[in-house]
């Protein structure tokens, strides 16, 4: 199928040293070549070869640059590409860009050079998916996930219980058909232990998104408290030491912040409500009406009492609101002389950790990290073997498979003839296939490029 030539701005939209524009497809060489002036013809050059000259647009010289020629299938892409680097002010980019498309190439879609990597055969969509969260990646174990399922890790994982899971349809197909050469004597016990494999690696791969989506998504947390408590100070204190990402989430209803930190590799989204305090009403005050959807929503609250002064009714309040939640207790201002102590709340606290820490002079902060690390990250994490599903359409499939895998169980285990459950193997088949991209839509495929940035 004949695909249009795309370029598009691969670097970031702001004045750099250096920006690069991408072209790739059929005629990539030949567009570059007429803007393009340098000692050799594009056309003419080796495979993986940079080359240094002008891009001209009509008599216009627009930038002094270093050109990027590699000859598909080896490229990015599988497509003959080249990547135009110029200098990396805004202005001249778009010159460049524009120069390109001028030469009757297309701009890209968001996501659209994965995109043809993937429909190449140059990756699954796995892998494709690892780009974009590679790119996306905002603390150390996302980014090691990312290019541990761009390596092919999940890729290779899926492909092999795909294999077991046709060797077995095609072994029962063959016997139904030809009972002479093929039989199922002894095959109930060969088929189970094939199927107890599967259901085993499914569950581990499907539990494997728990720890999957902290390190993509971060752990939404929440800091309550009454007013004065310490809860800016510890945010700060947690903020600084780790250098915090502050991103300012718009559309929230209340135009409330929310605070990326970094602890420990781990990212926490923090919603402080101290911020959202009204201060009319006492028990407003505290926060408590409008922390209560917050607290619902997060995956973590950390309470933050002032030891130094005494419980009151409000303590009672905030008890009671996160009572279910996995929470933290902080007792903080340690470094003054306490008034509560850890056996005035144990009964209230329950099984969550209670810490003393002192926000001011920055005590107990690290037994905070790890607690939280050891409260959500599931066992050691190592990224040489193990696999993390990141992303909920991974775990959707994985779950659609297992259940047809427990259904060919069953009917294995109530003497069920084998064509009755070949059905499910096949179904388990593809689910499975749709993860690596074996057997999805074409909207589909359009819904997950679109998420990719500009020029990737
Ligand atoms: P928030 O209202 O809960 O956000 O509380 P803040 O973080 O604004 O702190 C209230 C006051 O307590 C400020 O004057 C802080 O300097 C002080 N404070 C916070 N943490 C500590 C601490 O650990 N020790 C002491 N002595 N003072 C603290």
């Amino acid at each position: 199928m004949e695909r249009k030539t795309i370029a598009a701005i691969s670097t970031g939209m702001t004045n750099a040293g250096i920006g690069i524009v991408r072209i790739s497809g059929d005629r990539a060489f030949s567009a570059a070549d007429r803007i393009f002036r340098g000692k050799e013809k594009i056309t003419e050059c080796k495979s993986h070869t940079i080359h240094y000259g002008y891009i001209v647009d009509g008599d216009v010289t627009v930038d002094q640059v270093l050109v990027m020629v590699m000859k598909g299938p080896r490229t990015f892409t599988g497509e003959d590409t080249v990547e135009i680097n110029c200098h990396g002010g805004t202005y001249v980019v778009t010159r460049v860009l524009e120069a390109v498309l001028k030469q009757g190439v297309a701009p890209a879609q968001p996501g659209e050079f994965t995109k043809r990597a993937f429909l190449n055969g140059k990756m699954d969509l796995s892998q494709a998916e690892a780009v974009g969260d590679l790119i996306s990646s905002e603390n150390e174990y996302a980014m090691k996930s990312s290019v541990s399922q761009l390596k092919g890790n999940i890729k290779n994982k899926i492909y092999d219980i795909r294999n077991k899971i046709i060797y077995h349809t095609a072994y029962i197909e063959s016997a139904l058909d030809d009972p002479e050469h093929y039989n199922f004597e002894g095959y109930d016990a060969k088929i189970t232990e094939t199927v107890n494999w599967i259901i085993n690696e499914l569950d581990t791969l499907i539990n494997s998104y728990r720890n999957g989506k902290i390190f993509k998504e971060g752990i939404q947390t929440t800091i309550v408290g009454k007013p004065n408590a310490g809860k800016s100070s510890l945010l700060n204190v947690l903020a600084g030491h780790e250098r915090a990402i502050v991103t300012d989430i718009e559309g929230t209803t209340r135009d409330v912040i929310e605070e990326q930190i970094n602890v420990d590799g781990i990212t926490l989204n923090v919603v402080d409500t101290a911020g959202i305090r009204d201060t009319e009403d006492k028990v407003e005050k505290i926060g408590v009406d409008r922390a209560v959807d917050y607290v619902k929503n997060s995956d973590l609250v950390i309470y933050v009492i002032d030891s130094s002064r005494k419980l009151d009714e409000n303590d009672e309040k905030i008890f009671d609101m996160i009572y279910d939640k996995r929470k933290i207790i902080l007792l903080n201002k340690s470094d003054l002389e306490a008034v509560v102590s850890r056996d005035m709340i144990t009964e209230k606290a329950g099984d969550a950790p209670v810490i003393e820490i002192s926000a001011a002079e920055e005590t107990g902060i690290n037994e905070l990290s790890k607690t939280i690390k050891d409260m959500f990250i599931k066992g050691d994490i190592s990224f040489n073997e193990e696999i993390y599903i990141t992303s909920a359409r991974q775990k959707n499939a994985l779950r659609t498979a297992l259940e047809s895998m427990m259904k060919v169980k069953e009917s294995i285990a109530s003497g069920m003839p084998e064509d009755f459950y070949s059905i499910d193997l096949m179904d388990a088949y593809e689910a499975l296939g749709s993860i690596t991209g074996e057997a999805v839509g074409e909207d589909l495929v359009n819904e997950i490029f679109s998420r990719f940035c500009m020029g990737k």
